[in-house]
């Protein structure tokens, strides 16, 4: 088949291998000049498989009203007068419930564990390289009652064939020594040892270019997509931005992985899919001596710090801003707080800073699979867990796009649990 693949972040590109892979004619249409250069360039690197507790949880929302008015808070939801926001909002406010909490952990777990193994796979077969590290994650705590939560949750979890082992502060900083000079009061930590890190701008753009030379993958590069056109249930042809209107035409399948913007051009489809942008920041500086080698989360914080070969990543925050990608110092300032209270021995030499839109779903599991348009398929909304979840969820989307059983039940990921048509 010809399929073309809209956007190349990482679930574009890693969609893009499974199917040329198969022997499908892929193209790539990218406005950037360049792969993984929005929301797939300066993330926190963790590839959390064990992570599958999706925001929209019981223990969020009672949070929700305090951090509303705290600018530098983890999560900042504020109603606003955008209809797609407040919609989001409700069902958001929705997927809190504690049975909806559980269910859509289950498929986030389900597909992490499935990624893992893609992931390995992948690697084997292509040996991108993308500073990878095996080491682990490790959540600390600083409050006892959100270590006991956690811990009752990892029991839930080893229920599902994921096991995480509770440590003594003492224990994490055996495991970790770098975190031995907190100024935090840590009361115990989450080891995670399935959990796995890396730089997810050097796996998207390497990847891309073994796409290219092994298998011919066509990546256009600077192409605005402007709208997709149908006719008779079926997508015809892709609208280029640009003074004279360019189309591509005569593919038999595309594959909507636009990230945020990906719920933009479906609402000109007439189809309303609940992806909203979430907004992260991270800040980036010279790795040291004192730098980390297990890939560590602040709980409460809900910030990340991962070593990338000779580079440091702080990531986090989540913030409703619309579709702005401008940088606010509010919201990196808690980001070097956090450097220089966990590690405070380590520089932050070089520092950059970095903001984008995370593809998010009010319940928390991506989109993977059929539209209600023949010939459309959908892979992204993972929100803060597509590093994560790349891996599965393209090798998922294969199999449904060549009519094949799928290894892991799809239950969970389909566009018709939230979808509204227009
Ligand atoms: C601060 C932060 C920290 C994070 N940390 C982690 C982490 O530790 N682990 C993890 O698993 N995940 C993490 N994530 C989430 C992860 O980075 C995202 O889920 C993932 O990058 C989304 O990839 P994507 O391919 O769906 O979107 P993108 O990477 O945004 O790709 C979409 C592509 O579509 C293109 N595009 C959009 N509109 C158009 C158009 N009109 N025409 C042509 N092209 C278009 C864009 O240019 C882009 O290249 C983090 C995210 C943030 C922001």
């Amino acid at each position: 088949m010809k399929i073309c693949i809209l956007g190349a972040g990482v679930l574009g590109v890693t969609s893009a291998y499974e199917l040329a892979k198969r022997g499908h004619e892929v193209t790539v249409i990218e406005r950037q000049s360049a792969p993984a250069n929005e929301c797939s360039f300066a993330n926190g690197g963790q590839l959390s498989y064990s992570h599958a507790e999706p925001w929209a949880n019981p223990h969020v929302f009672p949070k929700l009203f305090k951090w509303a008015f705290q600018e530098d808070a983890p999560l900042v939801l504020r109603p606003s007068a955008d209809p797609h926001m407040l919609r989001w909002g409700l069902l958001f406010l929705l997927n809190c419930l504690p049975s909806k909490a559980r269910a859509n952990c289950e498929t986030m777990l389900r597909l992490g564990l499935y990624s893992k193994q893609k992931m390995a796979e992948l690697r084997a077969d292509t040996k991108v390289e993308f500073s990878f590290l095996g080491n682990g994650t490790l959540h600390v705590f600083d409050n006892q009652q959100s270590f006991d939560g956690a811990r009752r949750h990892a029991e839930f979890q080893s229920k599902l064939g994921c096991d995480e082992t509770a440590m003594t502060p003492e224990e994490c900083f055996k495991l970790e020594p770098t975190l031995a000079n907190t100024t935090k009061k840590l009361v115990g930590g989450m080891y995670a040892p399935i959990d796995e890190s890396g730089d997810i701008h050097f796996f998207t753009v390497n990847l891309a270019k073994y796409c290219a030379e092994k298998y011919g993958v066509k990546f256009l590069y600077n192409q605005e997509i402007a709208r997709l056109h149908k006719t008779d249930n079926r997508i015809t042809h892709v609208e280029i931005e640009g003074q004279h209107r360019d189309y591509m035409a005569g593919f038999d399948a595309y594959v909507m992985a636009m990230g945020s913007h990906s719920a933009v051009q479906l609402r000109k489809l007439g189809l309303y899919v609940p992806i909203y942008p979430m907004k992260g920041y991270s800040i980036s500086f010279n790795s040291s001596e004192h730098s980390p080698k297990v890939s560590i989360t602040d709980d409460a914080a809900k910030q990340v710090y991962t070593l990338l070969g000779s580079r440091m990543r702080v990531a986090g925050t989540a913030e409703f801003a619309g579709y702005n990608e401008e940088v606010r110092k509010v919201r990196i300032d808690p980001l070097k707080r956090g450097m220089a209270e966990l590690f405070p021995k380590a520089p932050m030499e070089e520092l950059t800073e970095w903001a984008c839109l995370r593809p998010s779903t009010p319940d928390g599991p991506p989109i993977i699979g059929k539209t209600p348009i023949g010939n459309l398929f959908m892979n992204t909304g993972h929100g803060t867990l597509g590093w994560t979840q790349g891996a599965g969820s393209s090798r998922l989307l294969a199999d449904i796009i060549d009519n094949k059983p799928t290894e892991i039940p799809l239950s969970g990921l389909d566009i018709e649990r939230n979808l509204i048509k227009l």
